[in-house]
């Protein structure tokens, strides 16, 4: 391919993903993928400067859909030139630095993942709002917009400006938009960002207004002349926050491009402990005369530029559905994927839920799809990509034998999914154990699945509890282990006789009862002879136990088998007591969020403190949450509930409060 057809092609790619991003909203190509045709091609035309023509999409921002009434902006609305590389983040910035002959301060700020707006303001009032759309012209929202609670009717003072801002909705709000929409069987949105434009461009506003939609304020053009005064972009944004307009909090003001840089690093992980999303960091100079001196190109300000964090989608091929037997049969599918870059790490593998699910996606094998990752969550796939292989490929066909011992699969009355019919099946065997050592629950580290599998087809175990009974000697029959493994392998097993008893309710893999469910009975029934010996009634008096949970609980304990198991494990030792009743109920009703490291105490020993006083604790800050428990280092949790006013307790606060 020749230089000019390799940019037409380019061209052409970019503005058909253009079309489908922001006017279809249902884009074919992962955004590291526009990214990357993007920046090939401004960089062919900046080699090639004869071959650029105005039409190049690196020479115009967004698009614009026909939905609503176009309105031509008073002031121009640019996109941001951005890069994934802190090294271009540099060069970018001694640039500009060598330019003005000193070093020059910047501004931090969360890339909000939404949608951008322009809003009006005269005299204080709010009287227009516009979509970015081309940058030139957007689209008349402001109906839409009045729905929106951030966006201010009336500011505190009576000035006229433009703001720009990002229309977001939360993460929370978005999975229970979804969740609502599943259930009642329609369309599901991609990500947030779609969900926002979705909501946004309704074209009933009653819609709109019934989505949890927010917006953080990123710049003023103030009309005022004493605004006009204000220098940096910094003091700027403290001006729009004295007039009512939400600005993200965690906007910072940095002396070089060095700290930006630490900005970036911190928040490409603690990104994830948000409510909403953020794909990456903008850095603008925060001098306003620079700034204007520096100006724009045909698409971007030359004074900012975004840092993009490691994509959390990206898009791969499906080369196969694989199929797991879990520990009650059921079968799970999980996608085996073309290697790809997400997160930070490289994926093959992601979860499909189940096979309802791979039904609602119409998932076929040799798909292009979308997968997703968020903070130590497995990577999903979201959604098959729109491509034109998609309508050749066979449909998925239900599987029907267990991919372990080749029984039959079964439907179970009540239960959604298909099922191995063999109650044998080594496979499921091999899970339970796996679960029994997993570290929510008896916590072996030693013992993975390879181990357990080996243990298994050797014959040395058939349940968890025969774990207790192998020596050294057994271990070391297995391959490639050597004494020093076998020692550890032993003692970590003989270690985690000392779990508590929540950890052992967990393992037991009583039906609905997971790690909740377990610590609500161990804080309920001191022992498991009390527990076995609780009536039907008692059980389903628990708060946080129905009628069902309660039924399950009840027949686990008076099933022969498992009061066999429980006599075994006696036998070897493993009888825990759980601590008694609250000490007191001072903490009754409130909850705890914990940040930051502690000194005198460990998180897991916190909580418990704060549990044995009958409190709560969670792990996401929100306004119900009534104090957080702050140590050294605290991180972005901090932040928020100095956002909503949350009490924020030192340790030593805690402890006073517990001496009370
Ligand atoms: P962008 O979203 O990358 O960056 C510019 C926008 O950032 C601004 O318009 C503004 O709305 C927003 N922003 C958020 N927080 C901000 C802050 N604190 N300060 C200033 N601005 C802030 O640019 P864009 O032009 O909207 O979109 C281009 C990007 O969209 C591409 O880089 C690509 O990732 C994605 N895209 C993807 C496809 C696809 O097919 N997947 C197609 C088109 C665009």
């Amino acid at each position: 391919m020749s230089v000019e057809q390799r940019i037409e092609f380019l061209k052409n790619e970019i503005n058909k993903s253009n079309y489908k991003y922001y006017v279809e909203e249902n884009p074919y190509l992962s955004d590291i993928e526009y990214d990357e045709m993007f920046a090939e091609l401004k960089k062919l035309e900046e080699q090639y400067p004869l071959l650029k023509t105005p039409d190049s999409p690196t020479q115009r921002v967004g698009s614009i859909s026909e939905k609503f009434f176009s309105h031509k902006h008073k002031y121009r609305l640019y996109s941001l030139d951005n890069t994934y590389n802190a090294e271009e983040l540099t060069i970018w910035y001694e640039k500009i630095c060598k330019e003005y002959e000193q070093e020059l301060e910047l501004v931090c700020e969360l890339k909000i993942d939404g949608l951008a707006i322009a809003l009006t303001y005269e005299q204080g009032l709010f009287t227009l709002g516009v979509t970015r759309g081309d940058g030139v012209t957007g689209e008349n929202i402001t109906q839409n917009l009045k729905t929106v609670k951030a966006i201010p009717l009336k500011l505190f003072e009576p000035k006229t400006l433009e703001v720009r801002g990002e229309i977001y909705m939360p993460k929370s709000s978005f999975d229970k938009l979804n969740e609502d929409a599943l259930e009642k069987g329609e369309k599901v949105f991609a990500n947030p960002r779609n969900a926002a434009s979705g909501s946004l461009r309704q074209l009933d506003s009653t819609i709109t207004a019934k989505r949890d939609l927010s917006m953080f304020t990123y710049t003023g053009i103030f009309e005022d002349d004493a605004d006009k005064q204000i220098k940096t972009h910094y003091d700027g944004m403290m001006k729009l926050k004295e007039l009512g307009f939400k600005i993200n909090p965690n906007i910072r003001l940095v002396k070089n491009i060095k700290e930006a840089i630490e900005y970036c690093n911190e928040w490409e992980t603690k990104r994830f402990d948000l409510d909403y999303a953020t794909d990456g960091v903008v850095i603008k100079i925060n001098n306003i005369a620079i700034q204007k001196d520096l100006g724009y190109t045909a698409r971007a300000p030359k004074w900012a530029t975004a840092f993009k964090f490691p994509p959390e989608e990206v898009t791969t091929k499906l080369r196969e559905i694989e199929l797991n037997t879990g520990k009650t049969g059921i079968i799970t599918p999980v996608a085996v994927l073309d290697p790809v870059a997400l997160g930070g790490s490289i994926v093959s593998r992601a979860s499909l839920h189940n096979f309802d699910e791979i039904k609602r996606l119409d998932i076929r094998i040799g798909d292009t799809v979308l997968i997703k990752k968020a903070a130590e969550i497995i990577p999903k796939v979201i959604k098959v990509m729109d491509t034109p292989e998609h309508e050749t490929l066979p449909e998925y066909q239900l599987p029907d034998k267990c991919p372990a011992c080749d029984a039959p699969l079964i439907e179970k009355e009540g239960e959604v999914g298909l099922y191995c019919s063999n109650p044998n099946c080594a496979q499921i065997m091999c899970a339970k154990i796996e679960y029994w050592a997993s570290k929510e629950a008896m916590d072996i580290d030693k013992v993975g699945p390879a181990v357990i599998q080996q243990l298994y087809a050797k014959k040395f175990i058939s349940n968890a509890v025969d774990l207790y009974k192998l020596t050294m000697q057994d271990f070391m029959q297995l391959d490639s282990v050597k004494e020093k493994s076998a020692s550890n392998i032993y003692n970590s097993i003989q270690e985690s006789k000392n779990r508590p008893l929540n950890r052992l309710l967990t393992a037991m893999g009583i039906r609905h009862v997971g790690k909740e469910t377990a610590e609500i009975l161990a804080g309920e029934f001191p022992s498991l002879d009390l527990l076995i010996s609780a009536p039907l009634e008692e059980l389903a008096k628990i708060e946080g136990i129905g009628d069902i949970i309660a039924k399950s609980i009840f027949d686990f304990f008076h099933d022969e088998e498992n009061l066999k198991m429980i006599e075994e494990l006696k036998e070897i030792g493993i009888n825990p007591q759980a601590k008694a009743k609250p000490k007191s109920d001072k903490l009754s009703g409130k909850t705890f969020v914990l940040t930051g490291t502690l000194q005198n105490m460990t998180r897991d020993e916190a909580s418990a403190i704060i549990k044995s006083h009958g409190g709560k604790t969670s792990s996401s800050v929100s306004k119900k949450t009534s104090y957080v428990l702050a140590g050294e280092n605290a991180g972005s949790k901090l932040d928020k509930a100095l956002d909503l006013g949350v009490i924020i307790l030192t340790e030593d606060d805690f402890l006073e409060m517990i001496k009370e």
